[in-house]
């Protein structure tokens, strides 16, 4: 890369972010970030998954004279960034267990002779001395550390190699060291300062709402239906489907095999081969969806995620905002949806108990944060952003089903609460909502008549009602403390005001959705709207050019070009290479490696 003459610095950097990386512009944090780096401060960036952290210190170590060290937990991470890198033109190398002896020796002499911009290793590769000893050699310009939290016994994914990382960062005193984080606690971001020596560096922390991020909550009443009209909205993109155990992602995948998906279970139970290979499929495109536990997750750097589910509820705020963050990293939309069942609360009730005291209440505490998101009558981003201390805009976001859809209005459901109540309290209080639902509705199975429950006065007074809006009037009554949820086996037993209700004192306002015979002739719900208006046929045979390309050069196609290069060709039918490499993602290297082919493309489609 040759430096070109520019005004200042940051006028350099912009030129770098055109011609090699073919963006128009720094994002909001990432200026900031970048300025510091190349003022020579230490500094710390606390940016959202999908943020663009990478770029933070990509670009100076094309601007800065010397070598940029990346340290990253994962050797996937490490891979898709220099294949990403490489595709852009720069020369970046890695040194990690999974490269064998030649490739070793030859990125080794690729840093020594001061050929590699970027050396991207684990942190066991960096306390190596022959590795201490190579980076004695060079100018090492800049410390990189990514993931950064990996530091902090506070996080969630500490790792206790990651520690040692403050004697490495004595060991290089003028190199600028740069933490990067998508942490939200700030707990968390102090130990990460502390733990590496830069207590003074510059803070910037970016706003954590994804507004190219549709959230959306529904109470899982069919969880395959609604998933398989979730993937129709998406079809043919790629999807992560979370599930919270390992059986569970194997009976999804395989009903979504069974309806002609290409569709794969990942859990940390699965061989590590098997594991490898599907996490590659996914890269590749060549498998949709995966269907998988919080196992599947950092290693994953795929930009164009389109959806990601959750089947069963998260434990915590902070966990569900990682996993959707893996939605939508290239800005494009990205639908999120959480299938919400009460049931999942007496689970993770039950983890929750395995743990000791002092970790229960913490834990507990996560549940009801959680809660108020998926439970949330107003606009979902303001129970997530206050999560990490920020305000959402008061207007509502426009981009969540409380904004978007057509929420039912309150209706007085006090007779049906009643009916409930009374239930509840002749059953003897102790069964769920399942079995309450069953007598109220009149059901004669032998869990029923067992117990002589068809004799009570309550017995089929619920025809009213189907069991999907009884089991919705019952969440609402325990919100409301009209009833109360043994959190371990799920029995219901009546709380403090359920009297006043069964004796006509007060109301009860609720929502209660259509009845099931309405709600299955129901339009589809329409997918979020595209940013950019383009001709999806050509589209579609754009991405057949590119995979056939990624496949010949046996790398990922998005990075070949990103979905959103591909949506800009379609709509503005570039037929020169000028016009070609003014479109997002497009910088010299890439336009000569790929672009005619996309050209050939372009100019033959009509
Ligand atoms: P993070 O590490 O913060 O999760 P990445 O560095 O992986 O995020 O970047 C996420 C995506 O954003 C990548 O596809 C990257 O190419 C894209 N990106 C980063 N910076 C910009 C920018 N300034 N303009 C456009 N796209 C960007
Ligand atoms: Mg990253
Ligand atoms: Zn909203």
């Amino acid at each position: 890369m040759q430096p070109h003459a520019a005004h200042s610095p940051m006028d350099h950097a912009s030129i770098v972010l055109r011609e090699v990386f073919g963006f128009d512009s720094f994002r909001p944090v990432q200026r900031d970030v970048i300025a510091s780096v190349m003022e020579g401060r230490d500094t710390l960036a606390i940016m959202p998954t999908g943020g663009g952290k990478s770029l933070c210190y990509q670009l100076p170590a094309l601007v800065f004279e010397g070598l940029t060290v990346v340290v990253s937990p994962l050797i996937s991470l490490m891979q898709d960034q220099v294949r990403s890198l490489t595709a852009a033109g720069v020369e970046a190398v890695v040194l990690n267990s999974s490269l064998d002896a030649q490739a070793y020796r030859d990125n080794m002499s690729a840093v020594s002779r001061g050929r590699a911009k970027l050396l991207y290793l684990a942190p066991e590769t960096l306390f190596k001395s022959s590795t201490m000893q190579l980076l004695s050699s060079c100018r090492v310009a800049v410390l990189a550390i990514d993931e950064a939290h990996c530091i902090s016994e506070w996080g969630h994914d500490f790792r206790p190699e990651y520690r040692q990382l403050a004697s490495v960062r004595a060991s290089f005193p003028h190199a600028v060291c740069i933490g990067l984080t998508a942490t939200a606690t700030p707990r968390v971001r102090d130990d990460i300062a502390s733990s590496l020596g830069i207590a003074d560096a510059a803070r910037f922390v970016a706003s954590f709402d994804r507004p190219n991020l549709l959230l959306r909550v529904k109470d899982r009443e069919r969880p395959i239906a609604q998933l398989m009209d979730l993937i129709g909205r998406h079809e043919g993109r790629s999807g992560i489907i979370y599930c919270s155990t390992r059986n569970r992602t194997e009976t999804i995948a395989r009903s979504l095999r069974e309806r002609g998906l290409r569709a794969m279970p990942y859990h940390a139970g699965l061989d590590e081969k098997v594991r490898r290979r599907t996490q590659e499929q996914f890269v590749r495109d060549d498998i949709d969806i995966v269907v998988a536990t919080v196992a599947f997750g950092m290693g994953i750097d795929k930009p164009d995620v389109r959806f990601v589910a959750h089947h069963d509820l998260p434990r915590s705020l902070e966990s569900y905002y990682q996993e959707i963050g893996r939605g939508g990293r290239d800005g494009l939309d990205a639908e999120c949806l959480l299938l919400f069942g009460r049931k999942d609360l007496s689970t993770i009730e039950y983890f929750i108990q395995q743990k000791p005291d002092a970790e229960q209440r913490v834990a507990r505490l996560q549940l009801s944060r959680m809660l108020a998101f998926a439970e949330s009558t107003i606009c979902r981003r303001r129970p997530l952003l206050d999560y990490f201390g920020e305000t959402a805009d008061g207007e509502g976001c426009g981009q969540c089903d409380i904004c978007n859809e057509p929420q039912p209005e309150l209706e007085d459901i006090t007779v049906d609460a009643q009916k409930f109540l009374s239930c509840v309290y002749r059953t003897g209080q102790a069964f769920g909502s399942g079995h309450i639902i069953d007598v109220l509705r009149g059901s004669k199975s032998k869990k029923v008549t067992g117990r002589g429950h068809e004799h009570l006065s309550t017995h089929g007074i619920g025809m009213n009602r189907d069991a999907t809006q009884w089991r919705q009037i019952a969440r609402q009554l325990v919100q409301h403390g009209l009833l109360v949820q043994d959190l371990t086996h799920g029995g219901l037993r009546l709380g403090e005001a359920a009297g006043q209700v069964l004796r006509g004192e007060t109301t009860v306002q609720g929502r209660v959705c259509a009845p099931e015979t309405s709600r299955k002739q129901r339009r589809r719900s329409s997918a979020p709207k595209p940013a950019l208006v383009h001709d999806e046929a050509l589209f579609e045979e754009l991405r057949r050019v590119r995979k056939k390309l990624a496949d010949d050069a046996g790398i990922p196609p998005y990075v070949v070009f990103p979905d959103r290069t591909l949506v800009e060709m379609a709509a503005h039918w570039p037929m020169t290479e000028p016009a070609l490499l003014a479109l997002h993602g497009v910088g010299a290297t890439r336009l000569a490696r790929w672009g005619s082919p996309f050209l050939d493309a372009i100019r033959s489609w009509k």
